[in-house]
């Protein structure tokens, strides 16, 4: 086999990678043998392994896979636009958009929102798509440090009258620390300063509010007035709704716009219609079987509380996203390996997925977990070492 000599360099940024702990194996699945307990998926309400999802897959593949093209040329099937409909339903929204992923959907709303002479503000940890989306448009960029609603209001009063348009964007549920974004002090900031507000609810959806909407949903609980600040709302299909694809919710004009200019989704082909197939089957459970999400906040409270009690440090969490904070890369990677002889799969978070530093054991809980799985999780992980005595 002829390999090409352009690439050589690959060897050396491979080892260093290596060398600095962060090389990452390619294996197929978490890599344990059947039977060990997965605290790595997002499958937090246990859908991705139902058979009702599954089975409507199966018979809406039977009269054809693929879409075969982009929805704005012929991939947009009957049951594309079911979900659609219910998507927006769900979310008590004018209108629903279908992306092929998560990841695209944030990465192509940012850009086809702003622009050259616009702004947009954005929360330190925010997700890699959200980062990309931001990468992606010609608007001034602006980070605020994590959480800090008080930094970017600063930010927005000494912007003030400088932009055409401004936009807020933050992850709704934090995905590597496991806590919420100050939802309803955005709100107030975007509606007083004319921002329009994106929130992404990848983790949320499903999981959080009294009908599963997500963090909005949650927080609008105490300040009713959020629900009509959120202008953008981007959730995924592929976490708690266990199926495949993003999608992005809001005003009839909103979805208008983002089937015209959007460029993830105008120039990628729709997903397979039985995936929306899948996601309509889950969205109904979601609707029918609450105690799904009750089960997952209950289990990652009862973690969280364990947890504290062997001394380990869970940082910010209020969710089912519980970092087991460890600082050093090679720590994470040592504990990671250790848990997984004991029969648990636990992922170790290095950079660049977190701040050089801030290595963690994320623990991801879901409506599967039983109280004896996370018992027998923190008892394997043993009592936390005493920070007096490092190593
Ligand atoms: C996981 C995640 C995504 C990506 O969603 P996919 O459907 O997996 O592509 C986007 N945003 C956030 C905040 C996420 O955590």
């Amino acid at each position: 086999m002829s390999t090409s000599s352009s690439l050589n360099w690959l060897d050396g940024a491979l080892e260093g990678l290596q060398r600095a702990g962060l090389r990452r194996e390619r294996r197929v699945g978490s890599g344990l043998p059947a039977g060990a307990i997965d605290f790595g998926s997002n499958d937090y309400l246990g859908l991705a392994g139902d058979p009702r999802l599954a089975e409507a897959a199966a018979a809406a593949g039977r009269s054809g896979w693929g879409a075969g093209a982009s929805p704005v040329v012929s991939g947009r099937s009957a049951l594309h636009a079911e979900l659609e409909r219910r998507l927006a339903e769900f979310e008590g929204a004018e209108g629903a958009i279908l992306f092929p992923s998560g990841f695209a959907a944030g990465a192509g709303v940012i850009p086809a929102l702003v622009d050259e002479g616009d702004a947009v503000y954005a929360d330190a940890k925010n997700h890699a798509s959200l980062i990309d989306g931001c990468r992606l448009t010609r608007a001034e960029r602006r980070v605020y440090p994590h959480n800090a609603a008080a930094a970017l209001r600063a930010m927005l009063e000494a912007d003030a009258g400088r932009f055409r348009r401004r936009l807020i964007v933050t992850d709704g549920l934090f995905s590597m620390d496991g806590d919420f974004a100050p939802l309803a002090g955005l709100g107030e900031l975007a509606a007083a300063h004319d921002a329009m507000l994106v929130v992404d609810e990848a983790h949320a959806t499903g999981v959080w509010g009294p009908s599963g909407r997500g963090s909005v949903e949650a927080a609008a609980q105490r300040a009713p007035a959020l629900e009509s600040q959120v202008a953008v709302r981007i959730g995924t299909l592929s976490k708690a709704l266990g199926s495949a694809g993003g999608f992005v919710t809001g005003s009839a004009a909103l979805i208008d716009w983002l089937h015209n200019r959007a460029r993830s989704y105008v120039f990628s082909t729709a997903a397979p219609p039985a995936v929306a197939a899948a996601a309509i089957a889950s969205l109904e459970i979601v609707r029918t079987e609450p105690e799904r999400r009750e089960r997952v906040r209950r289990n990652a409270e009862r973690l969280r509380g364990l947890l504290g009690d062997a001394g380990w440090n869970t940082g910010q969490s209020t969710s089912q996203i519980v970092p087991i904070v460890v600082g050093a890369p090679e720590r994470a990677v040592a504990l990671a390996a250790e848990l997984a002889r004991r029969g648990f799969y636990v992922p170790a978070i290095r950079p660049p997925s977190v701040p050089a530093g801030e290595s963690l054991l994320r623990v991801s809980v879901s409506a599967r977990h039983g109280a004896d799985d996370l018992r027998q999780l923190v008892e394997a992980l043993g009592p936390a070492p005493d920070p007096a005595q490092p190593g």
